[in-house]
């Protein structure tokens, strides 16, 4: 399933699904969501979570400025403080509830 389009509205994010359905997301969820290394951590083969001393989160961290589409499978935003490391995943965006 892919979007058929996407649109910021306000602090939300909208996105319509080929073939019906639609999710909106806060940009404040969606940063808070980020998959990326970073963000998440990563787990070693111990089971052990390594995970960076995690940056205090700005007003402009939650600021949208650029939203690209990566291999049709996702999307990578580019947040307002420069973060961009994250990619979501259609799948992953289908499944974050309106907040
Ligand atoms: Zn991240």
């Amino acid at each position: 399933m892919r979007p058929s389009d996407i649109q910021q509205i306000g602090e939300h994010l909208a996105i319509a699904w080929e073939g019906g359905g639609e999710t909106v997301v806060s940009l404040e969820n969606l940063r808070n969501a980020c998959p990326c290394a970073a963000c998440k951590g990563e787990t070693d083969v111990m089971g052990h979570l390594h995970k960076a001393p995690s940056q205090p989160l700005r007003p402009e961290s939650f600021r949208l400025k650029q939203l690209s589409s990566v291999g049709g499978y996702g999307l990578q935003p580019v947040w307002g403080d420069g973060h961009s490391s994250g990619i979501f995943t259609y799948s992953m965006l289908r499944d974050m509830a309106c907040g």
